[in-house]
């Protein structure tokens, strides 16, 4: 008996130690680089995120019966609070709520034009998106702009049907939720860079009011850093739901390339490594820095399959956007008539909406948008020089307004996440003993209070 259990006991310790090995090797490779210090004022503006209100906010939203794009917007529906144009006034008439209370911090906009007839559009449209902008205080950061946004037109069945019940409560009542609370909570605070909250229409007829928009913004030379698109961000509450998680997606090989970067992209091996990609593995890394009570799954693809979203529209425009949907989709209660058929509930109802979830996916954009707006500008006219065959590899950028340094950020080529930070001071070039051939290099720059911006990639220089 003795004989036995003792080689037992080593066995038992020898599988707990590798199960401790394993389970930190594995962490590791989670997490990327170290985890970076936060800062209070963000977390506290995280803790004022209320799911009370969001859920508020959801309930007004489905309160219109329908926001189908093509349902009534004339003065008595509005009046009446039926209807597209009424949620359209009431989404309005809470950015100037938020507005008056922080002393007339957001300029309150509406993006409004009359769509021509379309493949889901049957007649001439009117279509508005609805918008606050929290301008930034440095008058040369005001000029980037980090946005948020959803819609807030919802569907059933039929894409024609004006009149009947839509509650999008979850597509995507809860992705102009995130938008409002962003605001509200955000305009409390002041920063550098300017924020966009954005909630947008048409989206179920074609993603019409977010072509739109970004198309604007592109027309007007704006400079979007990042777009971030909410979009069934409600957690439905089904069994194989996994309310710790929210998918976060975003393109490979950006659509807006020029024929020269894609030359680059095939021969470098840059397929990873778009302006939308950065966004992404900044917010996994905001993810580490903040607790939002969610964490993000980067998911290295435009779009869930069969399926589109608003990010699109601003990455046609070469922006940077990604696209937050729940981890678990329920079919049954999407683009459907509210009804029960064979015991099964259909329809895209409030109680199947999780607030608590909701409200942790906000906390994650509202500290990704605090977090980029607070920041430098990213490092401009990155390279690398490949004048020399040499094993040692030599960066260089151009100052960014606001930085006090910079970091060297390197990966494996087959490694989906930055792995190592090593910061560089107040440089603008930067040698280390790594050969190109066998990472990726990336630099950003870091303010005196710690905010990190986006990672630029470098291009080659020879
Ligand atoms: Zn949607």
């Amino acid at each position: 008996m003795f004989r036995s259990r003792i080689p037992s006991i080593f066995a038992l310790l020898i599988v707990l130690f590798a199960s401790v090995l394993y389970r930190t090797v594995l962490r590791a490779q989670d997490r990327g680089p170290e985890k970076l210090p936060a800062d209070p004022r963000i977390a506290a503006a995280l803790t004022q995120v209320s799911a009370q209100r969001i859920q508020a906010n959801i309930e007004k939203l489905v309160s219109f019966q329908t926001r189908l794009t093509l349902s009534a917007q004339d003065p008595e529906s509005i009046k009446a609070g039926h209807g597209i144009g009424a949620a359209r006034e009431w989404i309005k008439s809470e950015f100037e709520r938020y507005s008056q209370e922080c002393g007339g911090c957001l300029a309150v906009k509406t993006d409004s034009f009359t769509e021509s007839p379309a493949d889901r559009i049957p007649q001439p449209t009117v279509i508005t998106n609805v918008y606050a902008v929290l301008k930034g205080t440095d008058p040369e950061s005001a000029k980037r702009i980090v946005l948020v946004t959803g819609h807030y037109d919802s569907r059933n069945s039929d894409t024609f049907d004006a009149s009947g019940v839509a509650p999008g409560a979850n597509d995507d009542a809860s992705g102009t939720a995130v938008s409002l609370e962003c605001a509200r909570v955000l305009s409390k605070l002041k920063f550098p860079a300017t924020i966009i909250f954005l909630t947008v229409a048409g989206e179920e007829q074609g993603l019409n009011g977010s072509h739109h928009f970004a198309k604007m913004a592109k027309d007007q030379n704006w400079d979007i850093e990042a777009a971030l698109n909410n979009d069934i961000v409600g957690g439905n509450r089904n069994p194989q739901q996994d309310p710790s998680v929210v998918r976060v997606f975003s393109e490979g090989v950006p659509v807006a390339a020029t024929e020269a970067e894609l030359r680059l992209i095939r021969n470098l091996g840059g397929e990873s490594d778009s302006a939308s990609r950065q966004v992404a593995r900044y917010i996994a890394e905001i993810a580490w820095t903040y607790d939002a009570g969610v964490k993000p799954l980067l998911v290295f693809r435009l779009d869930r399959y069969l399926r589109g979203g608003d990010h699109s529209s601003f990455n046609q425009q070469g922006y940077p956007a990604v696209r937050f949907t729940e981890f678990r989709e329920d079919y049954n209660h999407q683009h459907q008539n509210v009804r029960t058929e064979n015991g099964i509930e259909y329809g895209d109802s409030l109680k199947f909406v999780n607030f608590d979830y909701v409200a942790n996916v906000a906390r994650l954009n509202a500290a990704t948008l605090a977090s980029l707006a607070s920041a430098p500008a990213a490092p401009v006219k990155v390279r690398l020089q490949t004048k020399e065959l040499e094993n040692d590899s030599t960066l260089t950028w151009e100052a960014s307004p606001g930085a006090s340094a910079y970091e060297v950020l390197w990966r494996g080529t087959s490694s989906p996440e930055w792995e190592h930070a090593q910061a560089v001071g107040n440089v603008t070039h930067a040698t280390l003993p790594l050969s190109k051939d066998n990472v990726i290099f990336g630099v950003r720059a870091l303010d005196q209070q710690g905010h990190r911006s986006l990672v630029v990639v470098p291009q080659p220089q020879r």
